[in-house]
């Protein structure tokens, strides 16, 4: 089997074609990656083509997908705070680059793979999260993210087309980038506390999340593939285990080691939901055989990559 990996140099994507070259069956993988936040190097060692070019080139996105038995389309924008300060570039690379790689898929019947995001539930204070709750985007990012899984469900409705559309909670592990300033929670909690820099909070720090190791993810992607996993709704990809911001920073210092951190605080963020979980039902029915890596060992591997 041929798979695609849109946005497949970035950190899920590049840990993906990881994963799928190590599983017996794959043939060709190719990551297309216009490297705006990826990186060539993420595939280092990795038996997987590069393709540097845009999801937005429907030309090239024919080309790609041409020989592909399913697409994993991970290509995005993302971030909350990149998509208040240009929503337009948020919508223009996710909704509508997605319809660009669905309209692909659909000339071939492929398989495709989507991510969406957690962000959708947005202010839906209901918890667990589960998929059946009403959606409310709280930022530009979320409201892509919802039209992304909208379009790629219609397609499926609409053309017969073979979907899986996944809400990705908050994904850590290694290649996840640090010391910029979009960087997610984790590395950038991990890259502060190793400096020995004050780690800097938004609001109270007891908002919660859901925290997936990337090491699942992957493995997810990989078997939804492999089995040409379809559902006609959306489908949370994350279990059910929900820390607060503490007691994240609590668990990261005792990987870690040396002095506890000094936290700053400032005001919590536009755009950033309180409290999330996943409810995994749906999830564990369609993949029974995954388990998910423990958050003690997922963070102790992601401190032993840094
Ligand atoms: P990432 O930024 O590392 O990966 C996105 C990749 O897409 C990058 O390699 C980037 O260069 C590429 N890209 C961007 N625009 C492109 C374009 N026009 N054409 C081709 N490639 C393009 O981010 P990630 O964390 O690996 O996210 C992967 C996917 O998962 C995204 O769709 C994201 O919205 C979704 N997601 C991630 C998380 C998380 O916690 N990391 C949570 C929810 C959803």
């Amino acid at each position: 089997m041929n798979v695609v990996v849109t946005g497949g140099a970035g950190f899920i994507g590049a840990n993906l074609c990881r994963e799928l070259s190590a599983r017996p069956g794959v043939g060709r993988i190719i990551a297309l990656d216009d490297l705006s936040t990826g990186r060539a190097g993420n595939l280092e060692g990795v038996d997987a083509e590069l393709v540097e070019g845009s999801i937005l080139d429907a030309g090239l996105l024919d080309d790609v997908v041409s020989s592909a038995d399913a697409v994993v389309h991970l290509a995005a924008r993302p971030s909350v705070p990149r998509s208040l300060a240009d929503p337009f570039a948020s919508h223009e690379v996710n909704a509508t680059g997605t319809v660009r790689v669905l309209e692909a898929c659909r000339r071939r019947g492929t398989h495709l793979i989507a991510a969406s995001s957690s962000s959708v539930y947005g202010s839906v204070s209901t918890l667990p999260k589960h998929e059946d709750l009403p959606t409310r985007p709280l930022s530009p990012y979320a409201a892509s993210k919802l039209a992304v899984e909208a379009y790629v469900l219609a397609h499926g409705a609409s053309f017969g087309l073979p979907v899986l559309a996944l809400r990705f909670f908050n994904v850590y592990g290694p290649l996840q980038p640090a010391g910029h300033a979009y960087a997610a929670v984790v590395p950038a909690f991990i890259d502060a506390m190793l400096r020995g820099a004050p780690l800097t909070v938004f609001g109270d720090g007891l908002q919660t999340r859901d925290f997936t190791y990337v090491g699942t993810v992957v493995r997810v992607l990989a078997d939804a593939a492999l089995r040409e996993v379809t559902c006609a709704g959306p489908v949370n990809l994350a279990f059910g285990t929900r820390v607060s911001l503490r007691e994240l920073i609590q668990r990261l210092s005792e990987v870690v080691g040396g002095p506890p951190p000094t936290v700053h605080h400032l005001a919590a963020r536009a755009g950033d939901v309180r409290d999330s979980q996943a409810a995994d039902d749906v999830l564990r029915g369609l993949f029974p055989d995954v388990v998910p890596v423990p958050l003690e060992q997922g963070l102790a591997e992601t401190v032993r990559w840094f």
